[in-house]
């Protein structure tokens, strides 16, 4: 681990109040306590202490983290600052909920210590969210009430949202109008499905084909170039390939960092770390190992042959299907986990390759002729304007999935 920032995804209950088909995590019983949470956090704050990581994010998963109460929320999240601030580290936190236990008594926690913003999921249409021996529909109906019972106390709500086969018919307008007009979401971000953790029916769908797949991108991404960017909506990944390809600072997500092992780590309740969520909870032979049977964050991760593997994963791509490709230094190969849920192997590239070299080619394209554009703008406006741009580099960051 090299980098100056680290994201944690914590999974301190892997119970969910919903049974979501595609859903890569095989869910237990377990919970944290906060005696062990305590163990957690001075496992992982006192290596980053030493190495002078300042920054510590949090973002707190399950499972769904609504199974939990608010006041253990805030109990935790207390404990974690007082922690932090006696070691000289910031740690923000961030939340990842699908809403659906949401009611007035989050209000306090998600103002106190998310700065009144949450994370949420929805797919439109929704095919494959539901609660256990429920429809779909029961899932939405619930979902929109609860997202409009948090906005209405001020809450914002940004929304991931992971396409299917009816959605790709639909097309992107469609989806668009879905999430900005009728919902007034003004920030969410379209994700790729894949088939992670036991396989079943509908993951035996995915990966979705990548032709359909990248006209639906390019739709929707020229959607929001017409209609959202100039009025301040946010649709990743377009919105931040768009800065990237302006040569502007870029939060990429992690499926395109340089190698995402090196910003992001994974612990649930049982005390096993691993990458993210999806191998933390569902490939017990990739884990790195488990924190609550290591004597340190810093013992587990050196003795790791899996962690190991995943940092030597962008030379393995960078000597074999990648080498070749224009935009090898923005992707790095992709994502590992869609790459090994798909193929078996950690070593090949992303399956959604195609659909990342389209859109990519469709955003630098995008950044040229706003740069045309704009420098004709200037021209017009200000015969004297400088000559000289001066290019500041593109940065990564990565927010999970
Ligand atoms: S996808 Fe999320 S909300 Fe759905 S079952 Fe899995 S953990 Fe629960
Ligand atoms: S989703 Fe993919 S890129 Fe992101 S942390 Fe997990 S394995 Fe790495
Ligand atoms: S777009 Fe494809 S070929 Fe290019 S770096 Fe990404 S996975 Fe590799």
């Amino acid at each position: 681990m090299s980098a100056k920032a680290l994201s944690l995804i914590l999974l301190p209950t892997l119970q969910c109040n919903a049974a979501c088909d595609y859903c890569f995590e095989d869910k237990t019983k377990d919970r944290l306590s906060l005696e062990r949470l305590a163990e957690i956090v001075d496992k992982v704050l006192d290596p980053l202490g030493e190495r002078k990581i300042a920054e510590l994010t949090i973002h707190w998963q399950g499972g769904e983290i609504m199974t939990l109460s608010p006041s253990w929320l805030m109990r935790a999240c207390a404990q974690i600052d007082e922690a932090a601030a006696a070691r000289g580290c910031t740690v923000s936190h961030g939340l990842q909920t699908n809403l659906i236990g949401y009611h007035a008594g989050w209000n306090d926690p998600i103002r106190e210590i998310f700065g009144n913003r949450v994370s949420t999921s929805m797919d439109y249409p929704n095919l494959y969210r539901r609660r256990r021996g429920r429809e779909a529909a029961d899932y939405t109906e619930i979902w929109v009430r609860n997202l409009h019972r948090a906005r209405a106390a001020g809450i914002d709500v940004q929304v991931i949202a992971v396409p299917n086969p009816a959605t790709l018919e639909m097309g992107a307008e469609r989806f668009y109008a879905y999430f900005v007009d009728v919902l007034d979401i003004r920030s969410f971000q379209v994700n790729t499905p894949f088939p992670g953790g036991s396989p079943n029916a509908v993951k035996q769908l995915l990966p979705l084909d990548p032709e359909p797949l990248a006209r639906f991108y390019v739709d929707l991404a020229d959607l929001w170039l017409a209609r959202g960017l100039a009025s301040g909506v946010r649709v990743g990944p377009f919105d931040e390939l768009l800065a990237y390809f302006q040569d502007q600072p870029a939060l990429l997500p992690c499926i395109w960092t340089e190698d995402c092992a090196n910003h992001m780590i994974s612990i649930d309740a049982r005390g096993h770390m691993a990458q993210c969520d999806c191998w933390v909870a569902s490939y017990p032979d990739y884990r790195f190992g488990n924190l609550f049977e290591s004597a340190s964050l810093g013992a587990l991760l050196r003795d790791s042959s899996v962690l190991a593997r995943f940092h030597q994963r962008p030379m393995a791509l960078v000597q074999g299907g990648c080498i070749d490709c224009d935009y090898l230094a923005l992707c790095h190969g992709g994502c590992p986990v869609r790459a090994y849920s798909v193929y078996g192997r950690l070593s090949e590239k992303d399956p959604y390759c195609a659909l990342y070299r389209a859109v990519f080619g469709h955003m630098a394209a995008a950044a040229a002729s706003l740069a045309r554009s704009s420098a004709r703008h200037l021209v017009s406006a200000d015969p004297c304007g400088p000559e000289t741009l001066i290019a500041v580099g593109p940065s990564t960051h990565i927010f999970p999935e």
